[in-house]
Protein backbone atom coordinates (compact mmCIF):
# COMPACT_ATOMS: atom_id res chain seq x y z
CA UNK A 1 0.00 0.00 0.00
CA UNK A 2 1.28 3.63 -0.79
CA UNK A 3 -0.08 6.40 0.76
CA UNK A 4 0.48 10.31 0.02
CA UNK A 5 3.13 11.79 1.83
CA UNK A 6 3.63 15.25 1.93
CA UNK A 7 5.84 17.39 4.01
CA UNK A 8 4.09 20.36 6.39
CA UNK A 9 2.78 23.38 4.89
CA UNK A 10 5.18 25.35 6.62
CA UNK A 11 3.20 28.80 5.91
CA UNK A 12 0.54 27.74 8.90
CA UNK A 13 2.05 28.38 12.35
CA UNK A 14 1.74 24.94 14.45
CA UNK A 15 1.24 27.38 18.12
CA UNK A 16 -2.05 29.40 18.22
CA UNK A 17 -3.54 31.34 20.95
CA UNK A 18 -6.90 29.92 20.75
CA UNK A 19 -8.22 26.88 18.03
CA UNK A 20 -11.69 26.86 17.28
CA UNK A 21 -13.13 23.45 15.55
CA UNK A 22 -16.13 23.54 13.45
CA UNK A 23 -17.16 26.78 11.50
CA UNK A 24 -21.01 26.72 12.13
CA UNK A 25 -22.68 29.30 13.75
CA UNK A 26 -20.60 28.52 17.40
CA UNK A 27 -17.68 27.85 16.19
CA UNK A 28 -17.72 31.51 13.25
CA UNK A 29 -18.86 33.29 16.62
CA UNK A 30 -16.52 31.86 18.66
CA UNK A 31 -13.55 32.72 16.35
CA UNK A 32 -14.86 35.91 15.90
CA UNK A 33 -15.17 36.82 19.40
CA UNK A 34 -11.60 35.38 20.31
CA UNK A 35 -9.44 37.18 17.34
CA UNK A 36 -11.16 40.44 18.33
CA UNK A 37 -10.02 40.28 21.58
CA UNK A 38 -6.41 39.60 20.23
CA UNK A 39 -5.88 35.93 20.25
CA UNK A 40 -4.22 34.31 17.33
CA UNK A 41 -7.39 32.30 16.28
CA UNK A 42 -6.88 28.72 13.88
CA UNK A 43 -10.39 27.59 12.81
CA UNK A 44 -10.71 24.53 11.17
CA UNK A 45 -13.81 22.92 9.96
CA UNK A 46 -14.42 19.09 7.68
CA UNK A 47 -15.99 21.02 5.41
CA UNK A 48 -15.10 23.30 2.46
CA UNK A 49 -17.00 26.69 3.64
CA UNK A 50 -17.30 27.84 6.67
CA UNK A 51 -21.13 28.66 8.26
CA UNK A 52 -22.20 25.50 9.02
CA UNK A 53 -26.32 25.03 9.29
CA UNK A 54 -26.13 29.20 8.72
CA UNK A 55 -25.80 28.00 5.17
CA UNK A 56 -28.15 25.31 4.29
CA UNK A 57 -31.80 27.13 4.25
CA UNK A 58 -32.33 27.97 7.94
CA UNK A 59 -33.42 30.92 9.72
CA UNK A 60 -32.16 32.34 12.43
CA UNK A 61 -34.14 31.18 15.92
CA UNK A 62 -33.17 32.13 19.12
CA UNK A 63 -32.21 36.09 18.78
CA UNK A 64 -35.70 36.64 19.97
CA UNK A 65 -37.96 35.28 22.00
CA UNK A 66 -41.49 34.50 21.93
CA UNK A 67 -42.75 37.98 23.04
CA UNK A 68 -40.73 39.91 20.85
CA UNK A 69 -37.23 40.75 22.75
CA UNK A 70 -33.99 40.53 21.21
CA UNK A 71 -32.02 38.43 23.45
CA UNK A 72 -28.78 37.98 21.31
CA UNK A 73 -26.74 40.63 19.79
CA UNK A 74 -22.71 41.20 19.72
CA UNK A 75 -21.29 38.89 17.03
CA UNK A 76 -24.63 37.82 15.81
CA UNK A 77 -25.58 41.52 15.13
CA UNK A 78 -22.86 41.99 13.17
CA UNK A 79 -23.59 39.28 10.70
CA UNK A 80 -26.73 40.44 10.30
CA UNK A 81 -25.13 43.95 9.81
CA UNK A 82 -23.39 42.32 6.53
CA UNK A 83 -25.66 40.43 5.34
CA UNK A 84 -28.06 43.51 5.20
CA UNK A 85 -25.12 45.44 3.59
CA UNK A 86 -25.74 42.77 0.85
CA UNK A 87 -29.06 43.25 0.02
CA UNK A 88 -29.99 40.18 1.55
CA UNK A 89 -31.39 41.08 5.20
CA UNK A 90 -35.37 40.11 4.90
CA UNK A 91 -35.46 39.95 9.57
CA UNK A 92 -37.58 38.71 11.66
CA UNK A 93 -40.63 37.76 10.74
CA UNK A 94 -43.20 36.09 13.10
CA UNK A 95 -44.78 32.87 12.10
CA UNK A 96 -47.94 33.53 14.37
CA UNK A 97 -47.48 30.48 16.03
CA UNK A 98 -44.90 31.21 18.92
CA UNK A 99 -41.45 32.22 17.10
CA UNK A 100 -39.58 35.03 15.89
CA UNK A 101 -37.23 33.93 12.97
CA UNK A 102 -34.58 36.79 11.38
CA UNK A 103 -34.52 35.56 7.93
CA UNK A 104 -31.81 36.05 5.45
CA UNK A 105 -30.51 35.23 1.76
CA UNK A 106 -28.32 31.82 2.19
CA UNK A 107 -26.36 32.69 -0.23
CA UNK A 108 -25.56 36.20 0.45
CA UNK A 109 -25.42 34.61 4.07
CA UNK A 110 -22.08 32.47 2.67
CA UNK A 111 -20.51 36.03 1.34
CA UNK A 112 -21.23 37.76 4.99
CA UNK A 113 -19.86 34.92 7.16
CA UNK A 114 -16.29 34.66 5.13
CA UNK A 115 -16.09 37.92 5.34
CA UNK A 116 -16.45 38.43 9.05
CA UNK A 117 -13.67 35.94 9.43
CA UNK A 118 -11.48 37.15 7.26
CA UNK A 119 -11.70 40.99 8.55
CA UNK A 120 -11.95 39.62 12.07
CA UNK A 121 -8.24 38.06 11.50
CA UNK A 122 -9.05 34.22 11.95
CA UNK A 123 -6.89 32.09 10.07
CA UNK A 124 -9.21 29.39 8.52
CA UNK A 125 -8.28 25.78 7.35
CA UNK A 126 -10.55 24.05 5.54
CA UNK A 127 -11.92 21.40 4.65
CA UNK A 128 -9.94 20.00 7.99
CA UNK A 129 -11.04 16.90 9.91
CA UNK A 130 -10.31 16.63 13.07
CA UNK A 131 -9.35 13.46 14.66
CA UNK A 132 -7.26 13.83 17.66
CA UNK A 133 -6.62 15.63 21.15
CA UNK A 134 -4.09 15.81 23.54
CA UNK A 135 -3.39 17.78 26.54
CA UNK A 136 0.00 18.86 28.58
CA UNK A 137 0.65 21.44 31.28
CA UNK A 138 1.29 23.81 28.38
CA UNK A 139 -1.31 23.65 26.47
CA UNK A 140 -3.66 21.08 23.82
CA UNK A 141 -3.47 20.34 20.71
CA UNK A 142 -5.91 18.81 18.11
CA UNK A 143 -4.80 16.29 15.07
CA UNK A 144 -6.31 17.10 12.04
CA UNK A 145 -6.20 15.70 8.08
CA UNK A 146 -6.63 18.15 5.22
CA UNK A 147 -5.03 18.97 1.73
CA UNK A 148 -1.41 18.62 1.70
CA UNK A 149 -0.65 17.13 5.65
CA UNK A 150 -1.99 15.48 8.46
CA UNK A 151 -0.85 17.43 11.34
CA UNK A 152 -1.18 18.74 14.96
CA UNK A 153 -1.63 22.57 16.17
CA UNK A 154 -1.34 23.28 19.32
CA UNK A 155 -3.05 26.53 21.48
CA UNK A 156 -3.71 27.68 25.02
CA UNK A 157 -7.92 26.41 24.85
CA UNK A 158 -9.52 24.45 22.27
CA UNK A 159 -13.39 25.27 21.95
CA UNK A 160 -15.48 22.24 20.54
CA UNK A 161 -18.12 23.63 18.13
CA UNK A 162 -18.12 20.75 16.16
CA UNK A 163 -22.23 20.46 16.71
CA UNK A 164 -21.40 16.48 17.63
CA UNK A 165 -18.60 17.27 20.35
CA UNK A 166 -16.31 15.37 18.67
CA UNK A 167 -13.33 17.23 20.37
CA UNK A 168 -15.01 16.44 23.83
CA UNK A 169 -15.37 12.97 23.16
CA UNK A 170 -11.84 12.62 21.90
CA UNK A 171 -10.53 14.19 25.21
CA UNK A 172 -12.62 12.09 27.31
CA UNK A 173 -15.79 13.82 28.09
CA UNK A 174 -18.46 12.03 29.12
CA UNK A 175 -21.77 13.03 27.34
CA UNK A 176 -25.30 11.30 26.67
CA UNK A 177 -26.82 10.96 23.31
CA UNK A 178 -30.84 11.12 22.39
CA UNK A 179 -33.72 10.53 24.01
CA UNK A 180 -34.84 7.14 26.11
CA UNK A 181 -33.61 4.16 24.16
CA UNK A 182 -31.50 6.02 22.40
CA UNK A 183 -34.01 7.89 20.07
CA UNK A 184 -32.99 11.09 18.44
CA UNK A 185 -34.31 13.69 16.78
CA UNK A 186 -34.94 12.90 12.90
CA UNK A 187 -32.39 14.67 10.53
CA UNK A 188 -33.41 17.07 7.29
CA UNK A 189 -32.23 17.14 3.84
CA UNK A 190 -33.21 21.38 3.51
CA UNK A 191 -34.02 22.11 0.20
CA UNK A 192 -35.26 26.02 -1.12
CA UNK A 193 -37.69 26.63 -4.41
CA UNK A 194 -37.80 29.95 -6.20
CA UNK A 195 -40.69 31.46 -7.95
CA UNK A 196 -43.19 30.88 -5.03
CA UNK A 197 -46.01 33.52 -5.10
CA UNK A 198 -46.42 34.82 -1.66
CA UNK A 199 -50.05 36.33 -2.02
CA UNK A 200 -51.72 33.36 -3.31
CA UNK A 201 -50.28 31.25 -0.49
CA UNK A 202 -51.17 33.87 2.01
CA UNK A 203 -54.75 34.53 0.48
CA UNK A 204 -54.63 30.49 0.84
CA UNK A 205 -54.03 30.19 4.40
CA UNK A 206 -56.52 33.20 5.32
CA UNK A 207 -59.30 30.95 3.94
CA UNK A 208 -58.11 27.59 5.31
CA UNK A 209 -56.03 28.24 8.40
CA UNK A 210 -57.12 24.48 9.37
CA UNK A 211 -54.25 23.39 7.42
CA UNK A 212 -51.56 25.11 9.36
CA UNK A 213 -49.69 25.72 12.70
CA UNK A 214 -50.67 28.83 14.16
CA UNK A 215 -51.83 30.74 17.58
CA UNK A 216 -49.78 28.10 19.74
CA UNK A 217 -48.73 30.60 22.47
CA UNK A 218 -51.46 31.06 24.42
CA UNK A 219 -49.79 34.68 25.30
CA UNK A 220 -51.00 35.54 22.20
CA UNK A 221 -54.60 35.95 23.06
CA UNK A 222 -55.32 34.85 19.03
CA UNK A 223 -56.92 32.30 17.56
CA UNK A 224 -55.73 30.24 15.03
CA UNK A 225 -58.11 32.51 12.08
CA UNK A 226 -57.21 35.70 13.70
CA UNK A 227 -53.16 34.24 13.33
CA UNK A 228 -54.25 33.62 9.76
CA UNK A 229 -55.40 37.19 9.29
CA UNK A 230 -52.45 38.43 10.91
CA UNK A 231 -49.52 36.58 8.79
CA UNK A 232 -51.82 37.65 5.97
CA UNK A 233 -51.07 41.15 6.90
CA UNK A 234 -47.47 40.38 7.84
CA UNK A 235 -47.19 39.67 3.63
CA UNK A 236 -44.41 37.11 4.20
CA UNK A 237 -44.20 33.28 3.22
CA UNK A 238 -43.78 32.25 6.43
CA UNK A 239 -45.93 29.23 6.76
CA UNK A 240 -46.42 25.90 9.01
CA UNK A 241 -48.36 22.66 7.66
CA UNK A 242 -48.62 20.11 10.53
CA UNK A 243 -48.08 16.13 9.61
CA UNK A 244 -51.27 15.74 12.32
CA UNK A 245 -53.58 17.62 10.18
CA UNK A 246 -55.33 19.02 7.34
CA UNK A 247 -53.31 18.66 3.62
CA UNK A 248 -50.20 17.70 4.55
CA UNK A 249 -51.62 14.50 6.93
CA UNK A 250 -54.10 13.85 4.42
CA UNK A 251 -51.24 13.47 2.06
CA UNK A 252 -49.32 10.89 4.47
CA UNK A 253 -52.50 8.94 4.84
CA UNK A 254 -52.48 8.78 0.94
CA UNK A 255 -49.07 7.91 0.43
CA UNK A 256 -48.88 10.97 -1.86
CA UNK A 257 -46.03 12.24 1.04
CA UNK A 258 -43.74 10.73 3.09
CA UNK A 259 -44.10 10.76 6.88
CA UNK A 260 -43.08 13.51 8.78
CA UNK A 261 -44.29 15.82 11.75
CA UNK A 262 -43.95 19.08 9.79
CA UNK A 263 -43.65 20.66 6.44
CA UNK A 264 -42.09 24.06 7.36
CA UNK A 265 -41.74 27.26 4.59
CA UNK A 266 -39.74 30.00 5.51
CA UNK A 267 -38.78 33.12 3.06
CA UNK A 268 -35.02 33.15 2.03
CA UNK A 269 -34.75 35.71 -0.82
CA UNK A 270 -37.66 38.29 -2.02
CA UNK A 271 -35.94 39.28 -5.10
CA UNK A 272 -35.66 34.84 -6.34
CA UNK A 273 -39.28 34.54 -4.57
CA UNK A 274 -37.43 32.15 -2.49
CA UNK A 275 -38.37 30.47 0.05
CA UNK A 276 -36.72 27.02 2.18
CA UNK A 277 -38.90 24.06 2.71
CA UNK A 278 -38.07 21.97 5.63
CA UNK A 279 -39.91 18.64 5.65
CA UNK A 280 -37.61 15.81 4.99
CA UNK A 281 -37.15 13.51 7.65
CA UNK A 282 -36.17 9.99 8.27
CA UNK A 283 -36.08 8.01 11.68
CA UNK A 284 -33.45 5.75 13.60
CA UNK A 285 -30.32 8.30 11.68
CA UNK A 286 -27.16 8.54 13.71
CA UNK A 287 -25.29 11.83 13.12
CA UNK A 288 -21.90 10.50 14.76
CA UNK A 289 -21.88 7.31 12.56
CA UNK A 290 -20.77 8.18 8.68
CA UNK A 291 -22.57 4.51 7.52
CA UNK A 292 -25.74 6.03 9.48
CA UNK A 293 -25.61 9.20 7.38
CA UNK A 294 -24.84 8.55 4.28
CA UNK A 295 -27.09 5.48 3.80
CA UNK A 296 -30.22 8.49 4.57
CA UNK A 297 -28.89 10.54 1.91
CA UNK A 298 -30.64 8.28 -0.54
CA UNK A 299 -34.09 8.61 0.67
CA UNK A 300 -33.65 11.88 1.65
CA UNK A 301 -33.24 13.37 -2.04
CA UNK A 302 -36.04 11.34 -2.75
CA UNK A 303 -38.19 12.63 -0.18
CA UNK A 304 -36.69 16.41 -1.86
CA UNK A 305 -38.49 15.62 -5.45
CA UNK A 306 -41.73 14.19 -3.41
CA UNK A 307 -42.27 16.82 -1.63
CA UNK A 308 -41.41 19.27 -4.81
CA UNK A 309 -44.16 17.69 -6.14
CA UNK A 310 -46.70 17.67 -3.13
CA UNK A 311 -46.28 21.24 -2.89
CA UNK A 312 -46.46 22.54 -6.66
CA UNK A 313 -49.96 20.25 -6.67
CA UNK A 314 -51.55 21.14 -3.73
CA UNK A 315 -50.21 24.38 -2.47
CA UNK A 316 -51.37 27.79 -3.37
CA UNK A 317 -48.28 29.88 -4.73
CA UNK A 318 -46.40 26.72 -5.64
CA UNK A 319 -47.57 26.26 -9.00
CA UNK A 320 -44.57 27.46 -10.95
CA UNK A 321 -41.81 26.88 -8.49
CA UNK A 322 -38.47 25.28 -9.24
CA UNK A 323 -36.03 23.76 -7.13
CA UNK A 324 -33.57 26.28 -6.45
CA UNK A 325 -30.97 24.67 -4.25
CA UNK A 326 -30.19 21.37 -2.14
CA UNK A 327 -28.67 22.15 1.43
CA UNK A 328 -24.87 21.10 0.87
CA UNK A 329 -25.40 18.35 3.75
CA UNK A 330 -27.50 16.50 5.77
CA UNK A 331 -28.95 18.84 8.82
CA UNK A 332 -28.40 16.79 12.05
CA UNK A 333 -30.35 17.86 14.62
CA UNK A 334 -29.21 15.79 18.11
CA UNK A 335 -26.20 14.20 18.88
CA UNK A 336 -24.20 13.96 21.76
CA UNK A 337 -24.78 16.80 24.63
CA UNK A 338 -21.61 16.29 26.56
CA UNK A 339 -21.49 16.51 30.43
CA UNK A 340 -20.12 19.99 31.78
CA UNK A 341 -19.56 21.83 35.27
CA UNK A 342 -23.33 22.37 34.88
CA UNK A 343 -26.60 20.85 33.13
CA UNK A 344 -28.85 23.04 31.79
CA UNK A 345 -32.35 21.33 32.45
CA UNK A 346 -35.93 21.73 30.95
CA UNK A 347 -36.94 24.02 33.69
CA UNK A 348 -34.17 26.41 33.41
CA UNK A 349 -35.59 26.84 29.93
CA UNK A 350 -39.43 26.71 30.65
CA UNK A 351 -39.15 28.70 33.57
CA UNK A 352 -37.25 31.23 32.05
CA UNK A 353 -34.39 31.45 35.03
CA UNK A 354 -32.47 34.30 35.09
CA UNK A 355 -28.52 34.11 36.80
CA UNK A 356 -26.15 36.81 37.50
CA UNK A 357 -23.72 34.54 36.07
CA UNK A 358 -24.99 34.49 32.90
CA UNK A 359 -23.12 34.06 29.87
CA UNK A 360 -25.56 34.19 27.16
CA UNK A 361 -28.92 33.24 26.43
CA UNK A 362 -31.66 31.53 25.08
CA UNK A 363 -35.23 32.31 24.44
CA UNK A 364 -36.29 29.37 21.93
CA UNK A 365 -38.83 26.51 22.83
CA UNK A 366 -38.80 23.46 24.08
CA UNK A 367 -38.94 21.93 20.66
CA UNK A 368 -38.19 17.52 19.85
CA UNK A 369 -38.94 17.02 16.67
CA UNK A 370 -40.12 13.45 15.85
CA UNK A 371 -41.15 11.91 12.62
CA UNK A 372 -44.88 11.49 13.85
CA UNK A 373 -44.87 13.60 16.37
CA UNK A 374 -43.51 17.30 17.47
CA UNK A 375 -43.29 17.69 21.29
CA UNK A 376 -43.23 21.58 21.79
CA UNK A 377 -43.86 23.89 24.58
CA UNK A 378 -43.27 28.22 24.91
CA UNK A 379 -40.91 29.36 28.15
CA UNK A 380 -43.22 31.03 30.35
CA UNK A 381 -44.66 34.19 29.55
CA UNK A 382 -42.86 33.98 26.33
CA UNK A 383 -39.52 34.83 28.05
CA UNK A 384 -35.46 34.26 27.79
CA UNK A 385 -33.39 32.27 30.18
CA UNK A 386 -29.59 32.38 31.31
CA UNK A 387 -27.01 30.16 30.48
CA UNK A 388 -23.73 30.12 32.89
CA UNK A 389 -20.06 29.55 31.11
CA UNK A 390 -19.94 26.51 33.40
CA UNK A 391 -22.57 24.39 30.81
CA UNK A 392 -19.13 25.09 28.06
CA UNK A 393 -16.93 23.53 30.05
CA UNK A 394 -16.68 19.84 29.74
CA UNK A 395 -16.15 17.92 33.12
CA UNK A 396 -12.87 16.62 34.16
CA UNK A 397 -11.36 19.05 31.46
CA UNK A 398 -9.12 21.93 31.57
CA UNK A 399 -7.88 23.63 28.40
CA UNK A 400 -11.42 22.83 26.48
CA UNK A 401 -14.31 25.06 26.40
CA UNK A 402 -17.64 24.26 23.56
CA UNK A 403 -19.77 26.06 22.32
CA UNK A 404 -23.08 25.41 19.92
CA UNK A 405 -25.44 22.23 19.85
CA UNK A 406 -23.37 20.08 22.07
CA UNK A 407 -23.41 21.87 25.24
CA UNK A 408 -23.90 20.75 28.48
CA UNK A 409 -28.32 20.43 28.40
CA UNK A 410 -30.85 17.63 29.04
CA UNK A 411 -32.53 17.04 26.24
CA UNK A 412 -35.47 18.85 26.99
CA UNK A 413 -32.73 22.16 27.33
CA UNK A 414 -30.65 20.94 23.91
CA UNK A 415 -33.86 20.94 22.28
CA UNK A 416 -34.24 24.74 22.53
CA UNK A 417 -30.44 25.80 23.09
CA UNK A 418 -29.45 24.28 19.38
CA UNK A 419 -30.92 26.67 17.58
CA UNK A 420 -28.64 28.92 15.85
CA UNK A 421 -29.36 32.72 17.62
CA UNK A 422 -28.26 30.40 20.83
CA UNK A 423 -25.46 28.83 19.30
CA UNK A 424 -24.11 32.03 18.12
CA UNK A 425 -24.14 33.59 21.78
CA UNK A 426 -22.85 30.76 23.73
CA UNK A 427 -20.13 30.81 20.73
CA UNK A 428 -19.18 33.86 21.29
CA UNK A 429 -18.62 33.48 25.11
CA UNK A 430 -16.75 30.39 24.75
CA UNK A 431 -14.24 32.83 22.20
CA UNK A 432 -14.00 35.64 24.56
CA UNK A 433 -13.82 33.40 27.72
CA UNK A 434 -10.67 31.48 25.53
CA UNK A 435 -9.19 34.87 24.35
CA UNK A 436 -9.11 36.36 27.88
CA UNK A 437 -7.58 33.35 29.99
CA UNK A 438 -3.96 34.61 29.53
CA UNK A 439 -5.08 37.83 30.54
CA UNK A 440 -6.84 36.93 33.95
CA UNK A 441 -4.82 37.23 36.93
CA UNK A 442 -5.66 34.11 38.48
CA UNK A 443 -5.30 32.16 35.06
CA UNK A 444 -3.62 28.56 36.18
CA UNK A 445 -4.02 26.66 32.79
CA UNK A 446 -7.40 25.45 33.93
CA UNK A 447 -10.50 27.94 31.83
CA UNK A 448 -12.48 27.95 35.19
CA UNK A 449 -9.88 30.79 36.53
CA UNK A 450 -11.06 33.22 33.86
CA UNK A 451 -11.84 36.59 35.44
CA UNK A 452 -15.67 36.20 35.11
CA UNK A 453 -15.91 39.45 35.81
CA UNK A 454 -14.20 40.75 32.99
CA UNK A 455 -15.61 37.93 30.66
CA UNK A 456 -19.20 39.66 31.28
CA UNK A 457 -17.85 43.06 31.18
CA UNK A 458 -16.58 42.39 27.79
CA UNK A 459 -18.96 40.81 26.63
CA UNK A 460 -21.20 43.49 27.02
CA UNK A 461 -19.03 45.70 25.61
CA UNK A 462 -19.05 43.96 22.56
CA UNK A 463 -23.09 43.72 22.19
CA UNK A 464 -24.24 40.88 24.12
CA UNK A 465 -27.51 40.21 25.86
CA UNK A 466 -26.69 39.75 29.46
CA UNK A 467 -29.47 41.65 31.38
CA UNK A 468 -32.66 43.59 31.37
CA UNK A 469 -34.72 41.12 29.46
CA UNK A 470 -38.24 39.21 30.46
C1 LIG B 1 -33.06 20.57 9.58
C2 LIG B 1 -32.76 21.49 10.69
C3 LIG B 1 -33.55 22.61 10.86
C4 LIG B 1 -33.24 23.53 11.86
N1 LIG B 1 -33.97 24.66 11.94
C5 LIG B 1 -33.47 25.69 12.65
C6 LIG B 1 -33.99 26.99 12.49
O1 LIG B 1 -34.96 27.22 11.78
N2 LIG B 1 -33.37 28.00 13.15
C7 LIG B 1 -32.31 27.78 13.98
O2 LIG B 1 -31.78 28.74 14.54
N3 LIG B 1 -31.82 26.54 14.18
C8 LIG B 1 -32.37 25.50 13.51
N4 LIG B 1 -31.82 24.25 13.63
C9 LIG B 1 -30.79 23.99 14.64
C10 LIG B 1 -29.46 24.57 14.25
O3 LIG B 1 -29.34 24.70 12.86
C11 LIG B 1 -28.26 23.75 14.75
O4 LIG B 1 -28.50 23.14 15.98
C12 LIG B 1 -27.08 24.72 14.86
O5 LIG B 1 -26.79 25.23 13.58
C13 LIG B 1 -25.87 24.05 15.45
O6 LIG B 1 -24.79 24.95 15.34
P1 LIG B 1 -23.33 24.47 15.67
O7 LIG B 1 -22.44 25.59 15.33
O8 LIG B 1 -23.30 23.88 17.03
O9 LIG B 1 -23.13 23.25 14.67
P2 LIG B 1 -23.10 23.18 13.08
O10 LIG B 1 -23.78 24.31 12.43
O11 LIG B 1 -23.56 21.81 12.76
O12 LIG B 1 -21.56 23.32 12.77
C14 LIG B 1 -20.64 22.35 13.19
C15 LIG B 1 -19.46 22.39 12.24
O13 LIG B 1 -18.44 21.53 12.74
C16 LIG B 1 -17.86 20.83 11.67
N5 LIG B 1 -17.30 19.59 12.23
C17 LIG B 1 -17.97 18.60 12.86
N6 LIG B 1 -17.12 17.66 13.27
C18 LIG B 1 -15.89 18.06 12.89
C19 LIG B 1 -14.58 17.49 13.02
N7 LIG B 1 -14.38 16.33 13.66
N8 LIG B 1 -13.54 18.16 12.49
C20 LIG B 1 -13.72 19.33 11.83
N9 LIG B 1 -14.94 19.91 11.70
C21 LIG B 1 -16.01 19.28 12.22
C22 LIG B 1 -18.98 20.62 10.70
O14 LIG B 1 -18.48 20.46 9.39
C23 LIG B 1 -19.80 21.90 10.86
O15 LIG B 1 -19.49 22.88 9.90
C24 LIG B 1 -32.14 23.28 12.71
C25 LIG B 1 -31.36 22.14 12.55
C26 LIG B 1 -31.65 21.26 11.55
C27 LIG B 1 -30.78 20.08 11.35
Amino acid sequence: MTSLHLPPQASLPEDWDVIVVGAGSAGVAAATAAARCGARTLLLDASPLPGGELISGISLLGCLSTRGEWIVGGVVTELLDRVKALGGYIGPVFDYRALHLVCFDTELMKIAVTGLLADAGVRTLMPAFVFGFAQDAQGASVRAVHKGAERWYRARVVIDCSGDGDVSVMAGAGYEQGGAGGVLQPPTLMYRVCGVESARLLDFVRQHPEHFGLGDYPGLGMDARACAEALHRQGLPKVLLRGTHGLLKDAIASGEMYPTSVLAIVPTSLARKEVSINSTQLAGVDGTRAESVSAALAPLMAQVKQGLDFLRRRLPGFEQAQLAAVAPRIGIRETRRILGDYVLSGEDILHARKRADGIAKGGHELDILGVKDHRHETIAQGGSYDIPLECLIPRGQTRLLMAGRCISSTREAQSSARVMGTCMATGQAAGTAAALCDASPGWDGDVRSVDRTALRRRLLADGAILEGTH
